[in-house]
């Protein structure tokens, strides 16, 4: 009985949809229902084999227009069905993960450029636009918006967006947040709302901020307007290697506290630097973009300080090297892609990236590389690429091979997370800094959050009274 009623629920729902969408806009294949259930992530790929729960979707649903996207998100309110945004699936948290099974939403056919305006330097776009795709466009008219992740060529800016993500070029031009002025947003019960797209504003909070690393917990982003900026006359790079990982340290707070406005600042701890860079102490590559003569200035202030800091200067090629590779050189190659590691290993491995202040960055990076090493098996090393003024991200590759089995290695996973991401909340450092939360640090939400994660459950609530979107994420309840 209750089979039966699941399945006339299911129909009246497939049927609802194709009126939404249209027939060739609804996946009821059981082959791509298999394929949305992971992303890019250690727990998106292993999952569905293990002991986390994790049910098929229902429904995988495209929608080509706003419209469409907010009657989806009505008609799930109406049937109360779990929905989880998807865009390009290259999260690695698992943050797409869709858990309660219900509708995929696949924002992909939603990838057209709305706008490019010259004058005021913007571009407006679907959220379904791959990163990379974008770029290309924007750079046959002479501009770039400068968002170029690792994954430009796999993520899109839906996901950008709500992963409240950062490019290899941030500590010039900024995270994905400083890049939007306005958004266009579909509320969970299927209403749209648009932010006001222009410089700043002092009308109230900022309700972009909201969405921007929401992970789909609160709606769909259907549109977005950036920032463009004309693509720089030269790009210079220059490396260094310092003596030891706290000279590079005081090297980079020195270039920030300058004012000088790298749009790369890439430094290695010392096990990095000897395995990717094969030099001897703390290797950095810095970069400056811009017109010449700035960019030339820039440069000789920068080696100054790298100089008194006791760097050596290693000249452009191994930056210009870097950069040629930026796509490929994510993962160490003896040590394969988390997929190979999930799939012919029982290596385990994740980024626990985090960023903290010049303070404490460097206790992180000791007391993060002992917490997670008293783990027999692990290998850790790090390096530091996105800078503030303030502080800097460092982005640690842990990997164990510790793991008997498949389910020893899941365990494993959330081991090497408490101990890297307890030390880092002990010494006052935030649980992500780029990758997001998602299925991985959802445990850690109300330690981050303190007595205002309550505020933010209570935007969830109002927002989403039937708890639709993402459920079971950013550390809201599940279904
Ligand atoms: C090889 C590799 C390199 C990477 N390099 C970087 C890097 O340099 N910098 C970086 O920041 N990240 C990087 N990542 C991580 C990943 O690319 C980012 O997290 C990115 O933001 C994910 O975008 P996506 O389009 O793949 O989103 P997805 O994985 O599809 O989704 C991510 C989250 O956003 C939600 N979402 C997606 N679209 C929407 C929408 N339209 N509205 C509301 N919610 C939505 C999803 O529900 C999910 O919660 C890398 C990943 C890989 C695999």
């Amino acid at each position: 009985m209750m089979e039966n009623q699941q399945t006339l629920r299911g129909a009246i729902a497939y049927n609802d949809l194709v009126a939404a969408v249209g027939a060739g806009n609804v996946s009821r294949n059981p082959v791509e229902l298999q394929a949305y259930l992971g992303d890019a992530s250690f727990l998106g790929m292993v999952m569905p084999k293990h002991k986390l729960r994790i049910d098929m979707p229902d429904f995988i649903v495209f929608p080509e227009t706003t419209e469409q996207t907010a009657e989806v998100l009505r008609l799930a309110n109406v049937h109360k069905l779990p929905v989880t945004p998807y865009c390009g699936g290259a999260g690695v948290q698992g943050a797409a993960v869709p858990l309660y099974g219900g509708i995929v939403l696949d924002v992909k056919k939603m990838d057209k450029i709305l706008a490019i305006d010259e004058t005021n330097l913007t571009v407006t776009c679907q959220s379904g636009m791959i990163g990379q795709t974008l770029e290309w466009a924007l750079n046959a008219k002479g501009y770039t918006y400068a968002h170029i992740p690792q994954s430009s060529y796999c993520s899109g800016i839906g996901g950008f967006l709500a992963g409240h993500s950062a490019g290899v070029l941030s500590t010039k031009y900024g995270k994905i947040a400083s890049m939007v002025l306005g958004m266009e947003v579909v509320l969970p019960t299927g209403r749209v709302i648009r932010t006001r797209a222009v410089p700043q504003s002092a009308a109230g909070p900022n309700l972009n901020h909201l969405f921007i690393g929401s992970e789909g917990t609160l709606g769909v982003i259907t549109e977005a307007t950036l920032t463009i900026h004309p693509l720089p006359e030269v790009r210079q790079f220059r490396s260094y290697v310092f003596p030891d990982l706290h000279a590079a340290f005081e090297a980079a707070r020195k270039i920030m506290r300058r004012g000088l406005v790298p749009g790369t600042l890439r430094i290695s701890d010392l096990v990095e630097s000897l395995e990717f860079y094969k030099q001897d102490g703390s290797f950095m590559t810095l970069s400056f973009d811009g017109f010449k003569e700035l960019v030339d200035l820039q440069e000789r202030e920068a080696m100054a300080i790298a100089r008194a800091e006791g760097g050596k200067d290693l000249g452009p090629e191994p930056g210009e090297r870097w950069w040629q590779h930026r796509f490929t050189s994510v993962y160490p190659k003896d040590q394969g892609t988390p997929l190979d590691m999930g799939r012919h290993t029982f290596n385990v491995g994740n980024v626990i990236e985090t960023a903290g202040s010049f303070t404490y960055l460097e206790a992180i990076h000791q007391e993060m590389g002992e917490a997670v090493t008293r783990i027999p098996g692990t290998t850790f090393k790090a390096h530091f690429s996105h800078w503030y003024k303030t502080g800097g991200m460092m982005y640690p590759y842990v990997v164990n091979s510790g793991a008997a089995s498949d389910e020893e290695m899941v365990d494993r996973y959330f081991e090497l997370h408490r101990a890297a991401v307890g030390a880092v909340l002990r010494l006052g450092g935030t649980i992500t800094h780029h990758h997001g939360v998602g299925l991985t640090l959802r445990g850690f939400m109300p330690r981050e959050f303190g007595a205002s994660f309550e505020a933010l459950q209570t935007i969830k609530h109002a927002l989403d009274p039937n708890n639709i979107m993402n459920p079971g994420k950013l550390g809201f309840e599940g279904r």
